[in-house]
């Protein structure tokens, strides 16, 4: 192909890496790369329950796109995908039109409300920056107007965590370091304010190492963290919400509901046509589309069946990082008309943070961690990702060789 039009919608964990992998793979005069987002910056999205709860400044949890491609290879455009057509190879975004020759669809997760009425209109989530910046003030506002009120509203410092999956565990475990600072600032007692993680299964972070959900559950019990389990949200409402325990409906008064139960692939991909399964694109082994031979799929909008256990792999940033370097080799390879490979995730363990003093993991053929040395290591793969990023510069500039930081 004759200096092909590569075009990577989505600057993620998948968009980042194809893009990066691919400008150190190909010169400046063998692809024109395109890389479209709809925000100047790329978000950690690994770090937004810290945003969200107020303990990590948002800045340091996203990087200027601009700083890390290299911009005689990589042209970066800020807009909105709109639509993908891949029958007629275009791409519409909010303020034009693009052509391919290859497609990188990276538009990752958003999230998903299984219709429980409410929870659109009623609940905060943690997608992106902006909706995580939300939650942040959302907290502080409610308590900076509980002294300013004269009747107390009912649920004005009760926080609700709906979903006690990966995202739920690690926000209400930032939330319960954070909550003690707010009542310091805003002079209100702890025993005023209630944090309520509910949670449909009968444990937290279902189907994890059982010792670890016990570490964890006595961890955030112990910051006061309220956990409900084998209670199934039902409704949010403005002032509360309606869950399930027992075949009986409660109710929790509440001004503050974060979902975190759970995630979909950008609707996008659904929309476009492309063959979908859950809405998301079950990927060849070389990870394009079964219908489109030009278009690859990266991250929470692939579906990558594990053939093992014969079900899909968990959507993770882990694998959106493998899978990009994959992608990227094969992206060479057929604009060169060579061969390309198959990609098979290569899990390393799981790593979750109870906040920042504690964590929990299981690594390296499943070795139980927790405490600090799983903090420590959480640390390390935020910054071994950092250093795939943008190297020892970006590292320095993100302040990350202090891992205590
Ligand atoms: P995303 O990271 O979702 O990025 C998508 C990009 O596309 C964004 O830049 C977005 O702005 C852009 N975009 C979306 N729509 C449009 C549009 N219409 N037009 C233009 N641009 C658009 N996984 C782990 O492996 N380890 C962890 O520790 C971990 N922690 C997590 C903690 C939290 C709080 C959450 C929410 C998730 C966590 N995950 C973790 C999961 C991980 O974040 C996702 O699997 C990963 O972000 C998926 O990467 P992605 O590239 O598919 O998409
Ligand atoms: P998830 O789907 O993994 O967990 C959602 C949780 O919500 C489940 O425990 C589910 O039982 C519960 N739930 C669903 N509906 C409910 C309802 N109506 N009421 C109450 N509970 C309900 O989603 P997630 O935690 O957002 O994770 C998404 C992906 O990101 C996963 O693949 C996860 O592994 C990954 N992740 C990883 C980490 C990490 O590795 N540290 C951190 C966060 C997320």
């Amino acid at each position: 192909m004759n200096k092909p039009n590569i075009v990577i919608l989505g600057a993620g964990y998948g968009g980042m890496m194809t893009t990066v992998n691919l400008q150190k793979k190909l010169g400046a005069n063998q692809a024109n790369i395109t890389l479209v987002n709809e925000n100047n910056y790329h978000y950690i999205s690994t770090s937004l329950h810290e945003t969200a709860a107020g303990t990590l400044h948002h800045d340091r949890t996203r990087v200027t796109i601009k700083d890390v491609i290299q911009s005689n290879k990589v042209t970066f455009i800020e807009d909105t995908v709109v639509s993908i057509h891949p029958d007629k190879k275009t791409v519409t975004l909010k303020k034009q039109e693009l052509t391919y020759d290859v497609l990188v669809v990276a538009l990752g997760f958003e999230m998903a409300t299984f219709g429980i009425p409410g929870l659109e209109e009623n609940a905060f989530a943690i997608t992106d920056t902006d909706s995580s910046r939300l939650i942040r003030e959302q907290i502080e506002y409610n308590f900076a107007m509980y002294h300013n009120e004269k009747e107390k509203t009912e649920g004005r410092l009760n926080f609700i965590v709906g979903g006690a999956g990966f995202t739920g565990i690690e926000f209400v475990g930032e939330l319960a370091n954070r909550i003690p600072e707010l009542c310091k600032e805003y002079d209100v007692s702890r025993s005023e304010v209630r944090i309520v993680c509910v949670e449909g299964a009968p444990t937290v972070m279902p189907g994890f190492d059982e010792a670890l959900i016990e570490y964890a559950t006595n961890s955030l019990e112990a910051r006061g963290v309220e956990i409900i389990t084998g209670a199934m949200l039902k409704e949010v409402k403005p002032d509360g919400i309606v869950f399930e325990k027992n075949e009986e409906l409660e109710e929790i008064k509440a001004l503050t509901t974060v979902w975190a139960a759970g995630v979909k692939a950008n609707s996008i991909v659904e929309q476009s046509g492309f063959e979908t399964n859950r809405g998301k694109v079950q990927v060849r082994e070389d990870m394009r589309t079964p219908d489109y031979d030009d278009v690859f799929v990266v991250g929470d909008c692939a579906l990558i069946m594990n053939n093992e256990t014969e079900r899909p792999y968990p959507p993770t940033a882990q694998i959106a990082v493998q899978a990009a370097e994959v992608v990227a080799a094969n992206v060479k390879a057929y604009i060169q008309d060579n061969e390309m490979h198959g990609f098979e995730p290569n899990l390393m363990g799981t790593v979750a943070s109870l906040g920042h003093n504690d964590a929990i993991g299981s690594i390296l053929n499943d070795r139980k961690i927790f405490g600090w040395k799983a903090t420590v290591m959480k640390k390390v793969i935020d910054n071994r990702y950092y250093f795939k990023l943008g190297g020892i510069p970006l590292l320095l500039k993100k302040g990350k060789f202090n891992i205590f930081y």
